[in-house]
């Protein structure tokens, strides 16, 4: 049964059908995995082949991926008012676009889609959710998505990780992101009841709360922020928690830089075997990326295209070279306010394809996120400092200060890092010094406060939700 379902569905995927695929299908589907492996323990040997997708054969690969965009960008052409112009301008023909006319359609940045919303709806998607973006850098977007865009996202999600045995009937999620990513909280908990799995959406709440809700409760897998969990890991360590006090199996986190000695330190005090450091952004779902054991960060080619794009000439970065990433998710999986090229300002390094070597080398991929284009630092001896070997060098620091607060800048050619007087503690200024010239990073050290400390640098878990668990007696109460 889940045999003939799965080839029936990398059918419906590879043939590039422009339709949209049975959301019904695919949740009949979830429960054929789940029946299979609850009698056979296993799921069978086709499924390896679904999670690899159509995209698997290299061969197949660059008319599997002209196709794609084409399919998109017709539709696109027809039904959405911004890449109408956009095609037009650019004198692009949407039925013949490959992936050298791709080079000439201009990307799409957060700021388009800022200004002008409604010109990225498309005619006849009927839009059911809105959901805005919870980065730090500057305004959000709001990006609608339809229920079959959900429903469908969910299936595919649900399908891959019960293959994968990352998700199991009896797993509890607790989701420890803002409330507010209102697409993200939405398709787990959607992807938890297609399972029939626990599905607890906290927020960030204060981080003795979450703790708490782990340590009682007994979530399996904790959903998180890296910057949050830098807050639960140190909150832990206060209280004298540790592996004996959860039932964690997993810890995934996605969309800051996660630091090594953050990333074990997780482990140390959850029991964990692994922190998985995933790539998503909320303007270009579903294409999302996962960290190999070689360390590159892999894209499904089912999905989307994704390009890593020279910084200043917006053509293809070579092999090695830092580029941004630009993605393209295709239709039919997305289909009411997609976007084409969407350029996410998250700085990667190119990678020589047929070098990877890996056990996901068919899949596409760049090197790990660095951080954002606009956060890089140049110095005139023409070395680029990026967030990740700042956040990486700052939190091993003796004095575990997670998430790093930093600022940096260069001064008259030098660069100079602020931090708070915690972090710094025992080390002092030459020691810092020191310590972040071990890690490669040649410094000016600049000592504030802690209080002061805090506004140095924006991230996720700055979002903190207050509860009344904490708030002191009302009057008369
Ligand atoms: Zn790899």
């Amino acid at each position: 049964m889940l045999e003939t379902g799965i080839r029936q569905m990398r059918m419906a995927m590879s043939m590039a059908l422009g339709r949209r695929l049975s959301t019904a299908n695919l949740a009949r589907l979830v429960e054929d995995a789940l029946a299979t492996l609850d009698e056979f323990g296993e799921p069978g040997a086709d499924s390896a082949a679904l999670l690899d997708g159509p995209g698997a054969d290299p061969a197949a690969q660059p008319e599997l991926v002209a196709d794609s965009l084409r399919r998109t960008a017709t539709r696109l052409a027809d039904r959405s008012p911004f890449y109408a112009r956009r095609f037009v301008a650019a004198e692009i023909n949407p039925r013949r676009i490959d992936t050298d006319a791709l080079r000439r359609v201009p990307v799409t940045c957060k700021r388009d889609l800022i200004r002008r919303p409604a010109e990225f709806r498309c005619a006849g998607a009927t839009p059911h959710l809105a959901t805005r973006t919870t980065g730090t850098t500057g305004r959000p977007a709001e990006i609608w998505l339809s229920r079959y865009e959900l429903e469908l996202w969910a299936g595919l999600g649900a399908l891959a990780a019960v293959l994968r045995d990352d998700l199991r009937r009896d797993d509890v999620l607790q989701i420890s992101v803002s409330s507010r990513a209102t697409a993200s909280v939405h398709l787990n908990a959607a992807t938890y009841r297609l399972v029939g799995a626990g599905c607890r959406v906290l927020g960030t709440v204060p981080p003795d709360e979450a703790l708490d809700a782990l340590a009682e409760d007994g979530a399996t897998v904790l959903l998180t922020s890296p910057s949050y969990l830098g807050e639960l890991v140190n909150a832990a360590g206060r209280r004298g928690l540790g592996p004996d006090d959860f039932r964690l199996r997993r810890i995934d986190v996605s969309g800051e830089v996660l630091s090594p000695s953050l990333a074990a330190a997780a482990r140390r005090t959850f029991g964990v075997a692994e922190v998985k450091d995933n790539f998503g952004m909320t303007e270009v779902i579903p294409v999302t990326g996962r960290l190999c054991t070689a360390g590159h960060l892999h894209f499904d080619a089912t999905m989307g295209y994704v390009e890593v794009l020279d910084l200043h000439t917006c053509e293809p970065a070579a092999p090695g070279e830092l580029g941004t990433l630009a993605i393209t998710p295709y239709y039919p999986y997305r289909e009411c306010m997609p976007v084409y090229r969407y350029d996410t300002r998250d700085v990667v390094r190119a990678l020589a394809p047929d070098h990877l070597g890996c056990e996901a080398a068919t899949a596409p991929a760049s090197g790990v996120v660095l951080g954002k284009a606009d956060a890089l630092l140049r110095l005139p001896s023409g070395t680029i400092v990026t967030p990740r070997d700042l956040v990486e060098a700052v939190e091993s620091l003796p004095t575990c200060p997670w998430p790093a607060r930093y600022a940096a800048e260069v001064v008259d050619g030098r660069l100079r890092v602020t931090l708070s007087e915690s972090a710094v503690a025992g080390l002092g200024h030459a020691g810092t010094r020191e310590h972040l010239a071990s890690c490669g990073i040649e410094a000016d050290v600049a000592v504030v406060d802690d209080a002061e400390a805090q506004y140095l640098r924006a991230v996720r878990s700055d979002l903190h939700e207050t509860t009344f668990v904490s708030s002191p007696q009302r009057l008369g109460a």
